[in-house]
């Protein structure tokens, strides 16, 4: 099955290049793009005679209609990856257009980008290839970790869809951080159910020690967490905290060195970011990806809200909490047919229709 990739991190463009030449190698084709607009893709990486090996040709610009000219150019010459260089220039249409590729072409997609424009803030594109990408991965990771100025502490940041037992290991990994003798401070957002407790669908429960309501300063807890000797903090639902109560525990995480592990949704029911989790896929050192099985069989990444009659719902607030029924996890492919339809490119909706 095809993917969409997102790789951020050090060695886009040489991991780019490298991945180009080893496709032409194995004589399969491919297409290179860069949404910065130059012609060619050129690594920082130097030789010692001063030349620059790893560089690559585009063969084809960002641009409108860029489904339509991929699917195209793919009738003539079969493509088995397209790979895109610097996502934050992208619109959010063109990433929506490579969702497409890879789901209704059956062609692989990788996107080299920044996760948010030079100065912090978010950049739409790369924000829109988060939210649909099957995996969002950092070149190198080990290497980056070993680099990092905070050696210990981390901002995590693990997500799935519904039904991906969330709750369930923030649970379990409560209890096994406990009897390794670990002081952690387990903390939730005051919508949703039972508000005081963390519970999760099969059962298990805990109590949490700390209710943040939309008002909450979090970062004001840190001289107390320090005090109390928390070494790890754990919170679920957090794709219902806002922006900047992400960014405090992003400060909680360099200023007091204490380690935070969030779980959360990736995206609603129509396949965007919540506040809390866009800024978590901005922001975090690591994110993790737990898995679910969409009712076909495939890997599950969306989540699709389900009215009494059993239809998908395709509009409504983003929030309405789940009352055991109406949401159910999906796979990209079921996620297009039944909820993205409207967006499907013309040149394909028979071919999803089926
Ligand atoms: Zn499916």
């Amino acid at each position: 099955m095809a993917k969409l990739y997102f790789k951020y991190g050090n060695g886009k463009s040489a991991d780019l290049c490298q991945t180009a030449y080893n496709y032409g190698e194995s004589d399969h084709n491919v297409i290179v793009m860069n949404a910065d607009d130059n012609k060619e893709i050129i690594s920082k990486y130097q030789n010692d005679d001063g030349t620059y090996p790893l560089r690559r040709n585009i063969n084809m610009e960002v641009g409108s209609e860029l489904f339509e000219r991929i699917y195209d150019y793919n009738k003539i010459i079969p493509v088995s990856c397209v790979l895109v260089d610097n996502s934050q220039f992208l619109s959010t249409e063109n990433a929506e257009d490579l969702f497409f590729v890879v789901n209704t072409l059956g062609i692989d997609v990788i996107v080299y980008g920044d996760r948010t424009l030079k100065g912090g803030e978010t950049s739409p594109g790369s924000m829109r290839v988060m939210e649909l990408a099957n995996n969002i991965e950092e070149i190198d990771r080990e290497f980056s970790k070993s680099l990092s100025r905070i050696s210990g502490a981390k901002l995590e940041f693990y997500t799935g869809a519904m039904n991906s037992s969330k709750t369930a290991k923030l649970l379990y990994i409560l209890r096994e951080m406990e009897a390794a003798g670990l002081n952690v401070f387990l903390m939730r957002p005051s919508k949703d159910r039972d508000a005081t407790k963390v519970t999760s669908r099969i059962g298990m429960q805990a109590e949490a020690d700390f209710i943040i309501d939309e008002n909450t300063k979090i970062y004001g807890e840190g001289e107390y967490l320090l005090a109390k000797h928390i070494n790890y903090i754990l919170v679920d639902e957090a794709q219902f905290l806002n922006i900047g109560q992400i960014n405090e525990l992003r400060r909680i995480v360099n200023d007091f060195n204490i380690p935070i592990r969030c779980y959360g949704l990736k995206v609603d029911f129509l396949g965007y970011h919540f506040p809390g989790s866009g800024r978590l896929l901005e922001l975090s050192d690591s994110l993790v990806k737990l898995k679910t099985i969409c009712t076909c069989g495939k890997g599950a990444g969306f989540n699709a809200r389900i009215d009494s009659h059993g239809n998908f719902v395709t509009s409504g607030s983003q929030v309405e909490i789940d009352n055991g029924g109406n949401y159910i996890s999906i796979c990209p492919e079921c996620f297009i047919r039944n909820v993205m339809y409207d967006k499907v490119p013309a040149k394909v909706r028979s071919k999803v229709l089926k």
